[in-house]
């Protein structure tokens, strides 16, 4: 574990004060390590879960040659280019129920779809192309040829070859293929475990009347989903009063448990609350500007064991009432803090930017991220060089087949109906300036992350 001033010393043009997008990832990157602890899981538990280990096929799939069509098997090198073919049939291949006599010159077997292919045989005439008159088949010329429809043992994988590597994320079609080798568990590491609060006396918790000048917590609830989705345990602590108390019982409760605390609100500029306090008191917490739009303002480091265990509140186990459904305490050294800005729609940006990735680093995945999509903007869009912009957006399919992406409506960083509207965000660079229309702009999509 490196301490934040060890990883600002070894980053070319670090400036907490005004970070640029891309160091900020550089920085998480070097500040977060994936979790150890491993579990074995049936498949139906799997689904999201990382591989902790390579998985090496047992077997091959398919584990002998097969026909691809319901057909005729035959042996191609009979074939003529120009002339038809007829063949007799001389016995049925079934699924599940080879065919196991021989077959002589001038003869076929009838065949169905994933039938083991009858020895010496190595094409499959699909049957609509052939007629039939009696027990003799008529293939025309020139529709065939030889090795067509047959599909080769191991030609999706190979008994001793790797078919998962350690570090993947188990999607829907990654728990078919553990099925397809008959294993019936995997090897995962164990779930990341996040808490999260939400901070500001005038945030109100649902259920909670009107009260002027308070606006309802809804961060609580886009930052649960955001996490739902990507894996994680969610340890849910609602809303902290901003009261040295209530907040220091909160971040020990939170990081005694979890391997990563996220926070929202009380880490801007002017905040005259005592949530950076707080953070600084029981961590070791970088406070950053960064050169983006919406999300200026967020808090990152470790909150230490050693911090922690000074404090009064380590012990007091029901201080804090946390619906964390049983999760086990947090054995290593620290917990790792994120600490977001209030905003709502800057929370959303801020988690997807930076904090979504280096979770994902937590959680041991190794996969890259996915690839940002190219769309032409269909309209002008205001942007200053000298800060990444994420606008919120609409991609569509223009009539000539390429992406066409518009913004959704108002930007402004609390604005959550514009995000509801959106399936992507525009990603404006550092550098860039103006967008006209036409022009190609970076899209990163949702699909399916929120
Ligand atoms: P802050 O970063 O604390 O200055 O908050 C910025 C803005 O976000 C303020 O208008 C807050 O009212 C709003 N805000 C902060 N936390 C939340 C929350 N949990 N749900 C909804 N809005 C919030
Ligand atoms: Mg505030």
């Amino acid at each position: 574990m490196k301490t934040l001033e060890h990883i600002a010393s070894e980053l070319a043009g670090y400036d907490p004060q005004a970070l640029t997008a891309d160091m900020v990832n550089t920085f998480l990157d070097q500040l977060v390590e994936p979790v150890t602890g491993t579990e074995e899981v049936a498949i139906f538990d799997a689904l999201g879960r990382v591989l902790a280990a390579d998985i090496i096929s047992p077997i091959s799939v398919p584990p002998h040659d097969n026909s691809a069509m319901d057909g005729f098997a035959l042996d191609g090198a009979q074939l003529t280019p120009d002339a038809a073919l007829s063949l007799k049939v001389v016995g049925t291949a079934l699924a599940g129920k080879a065919w196991a006599g021989t077959v002589n010159p001038g003869e076929c077997v009838r065949i169905m779809t994933g039938a083991i292919m009858p020895a010496g045989l190595n094409t499959v005439v699909p049957q609509e192309l052939t007629t039939l008159t009696g027990d003799m088949v008529s293939i025309p010329a020139g529709v065939l040829n030889t090795g067509d429809n047959r599909r080769f043992m191991g030609e999706d994988l190979m008994q001793g070859q790797p078919a998962l590597q350690k570090g993947e994320l188990l999607t829907p079609a990654a728990l078919g293929l553990v099925a397809s080798l008959g294993l019936k568990t995997v090897p995962v590491l164990r779930r990341l475990k996040v808490a999260y609060f939400s901070t500001g006396d005038e945030i109100l918790s649902l259920g909670e009347p009107p009260r002027e000048g308070a606006v309802y917590d809804s961060n609580r609830y886009t930052v649960f989903g955001l996490l739902t989705r990507l894996g994680c345990q969610v340890i849910d602590m609602g809303v902290v009063r901003d009261q040295p108390q209530a907040l220091e019982a909160a971040f020990v409760q939170a990081a005694m448990q979890a391997d990563a605390v996220i926070t929202s609100g009380g880490v801007s500029v002017g905040e005259a609350d005592y949530t950076k306090a707080m953070m600084k008191k029981l961590g070791d917490v970088a406070f950053w500007k960064i050169a983006m739009r919406p999300g200026r303002p967020m808090a990152v480091g470790y909150l230490s064991r050693d911090k922690l265990a000074s404090s009064a509140y380590k012990s007091s186990a029901n201080s804090y009432e946390i619906n964390s459904n049983n999760i086990p305490p947090n054995t290593s050294g620290a917990a790792v803090l994120f600490g977001l800005p209030g905003n709502p729609v800057a929370v959303m940006v801020t988690f997807l930017a930076f904090v979504r990735p280096a979770l994902l680093r937590m959680m041991g995945c190794s996969a890259r991220p996915t690839p940002l999509l190219r769309a032409q903007s269909q309209e002008v869009i205001r942007k200053k060089p000298g800060r990444t912009e994420y606008q919120r957006g609409w991609v569509s399919t223009a009539p000539d087949g390429t992406l066409q992406v518009k913004t959704t409506g108002n930007q402004g960083s609390g604005v959550l109906s514009s995000m509801v509207q959106a399936n992507g965000l525009i990603v404006l660079h550092h550098t860039q300036g103006h967008v006209a229309v036409g022009e190609a702009v970076d899209v990163m999509m949702f699909d399916g992350v929120i």
